[in-house]
């Protein structure tokens, strides 16, 4: 009976390991989100991606979330996960991998490419887990977007009712909304 359940759970692991593989996962966040070993995950992700993993370190600040185009894409992913978390079962890395799914096809139908990358989108919610970012209402459309932690909500304004003036006419949102 353990054995069966240690198989299940084994390819479980590896489903979960091949699908973040394939939306672009970095290495880390493999190591981070499944029990399987270093060894392992590197032999799949040379077969799953063709190559080997980019070396490196992951992305450690919040900086690029707050630049404007880029919040308004992981505020857009964030209120999907959000969502996500509190109305579904789904759990931990499912939760982020089914929301990141949603968001790039919410920018597609946008006519738009996704800027988060999975990889930053994970990072984001460890940010947040950890109240190294917020999620802070827009004062003028109510709108959820990720902002510093102990941002003023009273005088907050987001990137969409306010872009930055080198955005030009119709900014680059490209017809993203987030109330
Ligand atoms: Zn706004």
């Amino acid at each position: 009976m353990a054995t069966q359940k240690s198989v299940l759970n084994e390819s479980r692991q590896i489903a979960r390991a091949v699908n973040l593989i394939e939306m672009g996962a970095r290495l880390q966040v493999l190591e981070s989100e499944t029990e399987l070993s270093y060894e392992r995950l590197l032999r799949l992700y040379k077969e799953v991606a063709g190559k080997s993993p980019s070396k490196g370190q992951l992305p450690f600040s919040t900086d690029w979330f707050l630049t404007w185009q880029p919040n308004i894409h992981s505020s857009l992913f964030h209120n999907i996960y959000t969502w996500l978390a509190k109305s579904s079962e789904l759990e931990g890395i499912d939760a982020i991998t089914k929301a990141y799914q949603l968001y790039t096809e919410q920018v597609g139908a946008c006519g738009l490419e996704p800027q988060l990358s999975i990889t930053r989108a994970w990072r984001l919610v460890r940010f947040m887990e950890n109240k190294m970012l917020a999620m802070t209402p827009c004062s003028k459309c109510g709108g959820h977007f990720v902002t510093e932690p102990y941002e003023n909500a009273r005088h907050f304004v987001c990137g969409l009712c306010e872009p930055p003036a080198r955005a030009g006419k119709g900014g680059g949102a490209g017809g993203i909304q987030l109330q």
